[in-house]
């Protein structure tokens, strides 16, 4: 079979582009991404050889090698792991499948200048491709374990890249043709052994598999130049079995990019190592950003479990609950099978009782943070504190640990506080912590519903993550005080100096009983009670729900899941102090048959409505009522 050219799909070209560009300045990486994945694929082999006794595969040196030729200005990576088939070349190596990539692409567009572009690289791994940052030609050559034919893979990275079957050991080497040498700078020739030692020391020291360099083998067969003794470079170390004092931070950092395909820093690396009749060593990460697709429902999640230091999987979905599910790391068991599926360990004893193990771990790494270095803690209440607050809602047994490390968006100043904080400040006769949820901190700031809370200086949490609209439900209260919604059921903020006396408000609720039994009547279809607002200073009128009832939102949230949920009734509140509702109020009782009242009362409700950030049910009917009403005052 001769050799087929095939065009690179759009997103790949433009990220090889990138590349050739080079505009990440460190170029080093490429050879970590190489090494990483030629680890990937012994682990993928010895796994597969363990699982398949018929595979026909040699199993018995599994190792990784930097080759150099100073002369030709070449590098081979090779490991003799999985490899990959004809297709899977093509369809590995020719594409961007991670989500990831392309959303990669699509910021890297909007970044104007080299500065942007590097930030942006670095948060995205690019694996294979970064080959083309140091060389200009790229040459795969590769055999899937248990297939007869291999397949040779070859890019200038410009467009297109050919394939063709070859002969070629089990296993996959890449050689980097690289780009002419630079004679300024000696700092980056990839055919120096010092430079590859120190590379690999650097970013790869713990891979687990040996790399070792070997020289030029173009020397066999002269005289007195035999294959050079291979070195090896790396020193094998399972960091998690080692005592944290013994590993440097960057070792753990490098792990975790090894395993996250993040090439930034994490914001914290979480060590545990248990001890007794059920032995595990973790090491857990928090990673410094969210991933893009954290809420989509093929996030995939999960750690890496090794047992005994033999890899068995990656996102091991069992060992963490889904609300940690942004955490990296490995876990290594020493008292598993091998052979253990998926299945057996979502209902194996031992490994829940390693996840809650793992999870009361990584919830006091948080609370340390909160004490201890509290813009970490800032970091990674922005980028996690919405999946976090998931477990609020499933995970009972933590809910505590869960709440102390929450915090909230507060009426009271920029900076989010606790739930411990908020009731530290209550004042004398408060009995419940007051929230509001809605869509965005803007919209609830000025929602009516927070008028009387502000003119009586009441601190209100503002909560805008939509899972923020089930988990107060679930956990009801804190400390003893109740969660209270101020858009929901009836406020009684009489002990918080509310000035009405009693024999006041029995008064007026007199004076007003026959307008609100009316309203109600002429807005039967959308409200299912009028009655008369402690609520609001400002506003003539607001909407609220029944202290059970979903709030606008939820239902919302519900609709968009494609769940049917009926229309729920609200409440319509009138403000007794409002010039338009005591005008109304007076109108109604003059005129006995109440003629022309019925608009007003509807425009009222609009406006409530409209208040809350909602839409009217006819806005072209509300638009020409209020016009016409407009030109009658000029
Ligand atoms: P990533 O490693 O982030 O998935 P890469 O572009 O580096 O992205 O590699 C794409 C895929 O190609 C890998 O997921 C793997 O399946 C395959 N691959 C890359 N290098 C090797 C290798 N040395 N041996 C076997 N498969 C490989």
């Amino acid at each position: 079979m001769s050799a087929e050219t095939f065009e690179f799909q759009v997103e790949a070209r433009q990220l090889l582009q990138l590349m050739i560009h080079s505009i990440y300045s460190n170029k080093d990486v490429f050879l970590r991404e190489l090494v990483s994945n030629a680890s990937d694929a012994l682990d993928k082999l010895r796994l597969a050889a363990l699982r398949d006794d018929s595979l026909d595969a040699d199993v018995s040196d599994l190792h990784i090698e930097l080759e150099t030729d100073p002369d030709a200005r070449t590098l081979t990576v090779r490991d003799n792991g999985i490899g990959m088939s004809y297709d899977e070349v093509g369809k590995l190596i020719g594409t961007i499948a991670n989500s990831g990539t392309a959303e990669f692409l699509r910021e890297l567009r909007k970044a104007k200048d080299d500065a942007g572009a590097e930030g942006l690289i670095g948060q995205f791994g690019v694996g294979f491709y970064s080959g083309f940052m140091v060389a200009d030609e790229v040459t795969l050559l590769t055999r899937r374990a248990g297939e007869p034919k291999g397949t040779r893979w070859t890019s200038r990275g410009e467009g297109t890249y050919t394939l063709e079957e070859a002969d070629a050991p089990q296993g996959t080497s890449v050689t980097l043709h690289l780009k002419p040498a630079d004679p300024e700078n000696q700092l980056y020739d990839y055919t120096s052994e010092w430079k590859l030692k120190e590379v690999v020391k650097r970013y790869s020291d713990f891979i687990t598999w040996p790399v070792r360099l070997v020289g030029k083998r173009d020397g066999e067969g002269e005289e007195g130049a035999g294959p050079a003794e291979p070195e090896t470079l790396n020193s094998m170390k399972a960091l998690w079995a080692r005592s944290r004092d013994e590993v440097s931070e960057d070792e753990y950092h490098e792990l975790y990019k090894h395993i996250s395909h993040d090439w930034r820093d994490p914001l914290e690396t979480v060590p545990l190592q248990a001890e007794g009749t059920f032995e595990y060593q973790a090491l857990l990460f928090i990673p410094s950003h969210a991933p893009q697709d954290l809420f989509t429902q093929d996030f995939k999640r999960g750690v890496q479990l090794y047992v005994k230091r033999v890899f068995i999987m990656d996102d091991c979905e069992a060992l963490l609950p889904p609300y940690l599910r942004f955490v990296k790391g490995v876990v290594d068991a020493q008292d598993l099978s091998l052979n253990v599926s998926r299945e057996i360990l979502q209902q194996d004893r031992h490994i829940r009782m390693m996840q809650r193990r793992l999870t009361k771990k990584v919830l006091s790494s948080v609370k340390s943070m909160m004490a201890g270095d509290t813009e970490r803690y800032t970091t990674f209440w922005r980028e996690f504190g919405a999946v976090l607050k998931e477990g609020l809602l499933t995970d009972t047994d933590n809910r505590d640990a869960l709440l102390a490390v929450s915090s909230f968006a507060t009426t009271r100043g920029e900076e989010p506080t606790t739930l411990a904080q908020y009731v530290e400040r209550m004042a004398e006769g408060q009995e419940a912590v007051y929230y509001i949820t809605g869509e965005s901190r803007q919209s609830i700031d000025n929602s009516p519903h927070m008028e009387a809370f502000r003119e009586r200086n009441i601190e209100v949490l503002l909560l805008t993550d939509p899972v923020d609209e089930v988990w107060v439900d679930a956990v009801g209260e804190f400390q003893g005080k109740r969660l209270q919604s101020i858009a929901k059921g009836e406020i009684d903020l009489a002990a918080q100096g509310d000035e009405k006396s009693e024999t006041e408000r029995e008064q007026q609720a007199e004076e007003f009983a026959g307008l609100l039994g009316w309203v109600k009547e002429q807005l039967d279809e959308d409200v299912k009670e009028v009655r008369l607002s402690t609520r609001l200073t400002v506003s003539p009128a607001c909407v609220v729900a029944d202290a059970h009832d979903m709030t606008p939102a939820l239902e919302n949230m519900y609709r968009a899941m494609g769940q049917e949920v009926p229309r729920t009734k609200r409440i319509l509140e009138l403000n007794p102090g409002h010039g338009l509702v005591k005008g109304l109020n007076q109108a109604y009782r003059e005129r006995a048959d109440h003629s022309g009242l019925t608009e007003t009362a509807e425009l009222l409700y609009t406006l409530a409505v409209l208040a809350e950030g909602g839409r009217p049910t006819d806005p072209a009917h509300f638009v020409k009522v209020v016009a016409d009403r407009l030109e009658r005052t000029l």
